[in-house]
């Protein structure tokens, strides 16, 4: 069983299921704020509605307001479910945690169905885990006063960048000046002249500053913080609540990892380490990031995984849970209930659907122009023609296929360019769905069935 995740999706371009949408960078939106689609933008191609829908989804995640939360892609077979959820985890920050599984993937000799499931929901879970580490005296390189008046009162700030980050000093209601830069370092003591702004280095105590206090009103001294700058710098990594348990497991081990063969992992082990995530949460150790589990073809599914999915929707540690079906009413697998989109009725309470509808030519065409690109196969007009018309009339996956195809029979010719003839010969050689059907029902009688 292989459940991927999006970093090892990336690493797998050119095979499967992935590399059919390597196209697709992002949602292809105006801004964060309008969440307006573009028509064309990010190896996207209308569907403008679904993706906005997306794009509020998205929004939502960011925000962290929906883990728990389900969501169903429902629409005909290829108008971009599964590309609008690739949009999605293309868009999410780098340690959002993305898992893409297909329905029937769950069905494994090696795993039950609810720990292939248990497994999934939990590589979508990140745990973000904060460490402190060594201590930064970083040099300063900029320090600047802020001035306010407040209540009659000056206040001023005093800003101090160091290297490595940047201290805002409190220098309450003092009478300050502003600053002008110099380079000084943490527990230096600086003046600073009132008329000029200009800052002078006068050394590492204020014995020195209070001599040149007695000069003179006109100067102001300010020791550099140095408690402040020697902060401890914290480094923050991510991983999955999969990979903590898989680690932990003592049957398996971190090298588990490496093979993705991880089988079964103990519910105590899980239990334990729940707690443990909760008592570094508590602690301000590790917060929790839920990431987004994508169930395709989630029709595939039966009756019992369902029941699974709304449960474990109500968990603490719950992701989102994006779905995709292309069925209509169709029966619950273990069940003899047909349902909307084949999922059951409380299930399907507590979902948002976002559809997808079926596309123009002219968007067939863009996306197969598009997929050309990307496959770096040059089309002649007319192939990209005849193509757009093959998948108008069969569908968009199988006209994107058949560009590969194409490729090597206008290789094979030791043409550059796919011409007409080439599609027209890859069209003949691999059927489409209605002319196999066809073709199924002339010769049934040769078929064991
Ligand atoms: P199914 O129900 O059969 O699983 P689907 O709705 O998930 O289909 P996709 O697999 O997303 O369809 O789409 C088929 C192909 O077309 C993919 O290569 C996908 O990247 C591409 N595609 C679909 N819609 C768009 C779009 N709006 N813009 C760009 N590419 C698209």
């Amino acid at each position: 069983m292989s459940i991927s995740t999006i970093a090892q999706a990336k690493e797998l371009r050119g095979l499967g299921l992935v590399a059919s949408h390597s196209h697709i960078t992002g949602l292809g939106l105006e801004s964060d704020m309008t969440l307006e689609p573009r028509h064309t933008s990010q190896g996207m191609v209308g569907q403008l509605k679904a993706r906005k829908a997306a794009g509020v989804i998205l929004q939502m995640i960011k925000e962290g307001r929906i883990a728990g939360r389900a969501v169903l892609m429902a629409g005909p077979p290829s108008t971009g479910k599964t590309a609008i959820a690739m949009g999605i985890a293309q868009s999410l920050g780098e340690d959002v945690p993305f898992t893409m599984v297909g329905g029937s993937e769950i069905f494994s000799l090696e795993m039950s169905k609810t720990e292939a499931l248990t497994q999934a929901f939990r590589k979508s879970i990140g745990v973000r885990i904060k460490e402190e580490s060594e201590i930064i005296e970083g040099e300063v390189v900029e320090i600047q006063i802020d001035r306010s008046i407040t209540g009659g009162h000056k206040q001023g700030k005093l800003t101090i960048k160091t290297t490595d980050m940047e201290t805002v000093y409190d220098l309450g209601t003092k009478m300050i000046e502003s600053l002008s830069k110099e380079k000084v370092l943490a527990g230096d003591v600086v003046s600073i002249d009132k008329a000029s702004g200009a800052v002078t280095k006068i050394g590492r105590s204020y014995a020195r500053a209070r001599d040149y206090d007695a000069m003179g009103a006109d100067t102001k001294f300010v020791q550099c913080p140095e408690g402040e700058i020697q902060k401890r710098k914290e480094t923050v990594h991510t991983v999955s609540l999969h990979e903590i348990d898989v680690i932990n497991s003592r049957t398996q081990g971190f090298l588990a990892l490496f093979s993705g063969d991880t089988g079964e992992i103990r519910s105590e082990v899980r239990d334990q380490i729940n707690a443990k995530v909760g008592e570094w949460r508590e602690e301000g150790k590790a917060e929790i990031c839920p990431g987004v589990l994508f169930i395709d073809e989630v029709h595939m599914l039966d009756i019992e995984s369902f029941s699974y999915i709304n449960r474990a929707l109500e968990d603490d540690l719950a992701p989102v849970v994006i779905m995709a079906t292309n069925r209509g009413m169709s029966r619950t697998r273990g069940t003899n209930y047909k349902s909307p989109h084949g999922l059951p009725a409380d299930l399907l309470d507590r979902v948002i659907i976002i559809s997808t509808s079926s596309y123009s030519p002219e968007e067939i065409r863009e996306i197969l122009h598009i997929r050309a690109q990307e496959e770096e196969v040059e089309l002649s007009p007319d192939a990209l023609a005849i193509l757009t018309k093959i998948g108008v009339e069969t569908s968009l996956r199988y006209a994107a296929n058949l560009i590969a195809v194409a490729h090597l029979a206008a290789a094979k010719r030791k043409a550059n360019i796919v011409d007409v003839d080439d599609v027209k010969r890859s069209y003949t050689l691999f059927l489409d769905k209605d002319r196999s059907v066809e073709y199924l029902s002339q010769y049934a009688n040769r078929y064991i069935g």
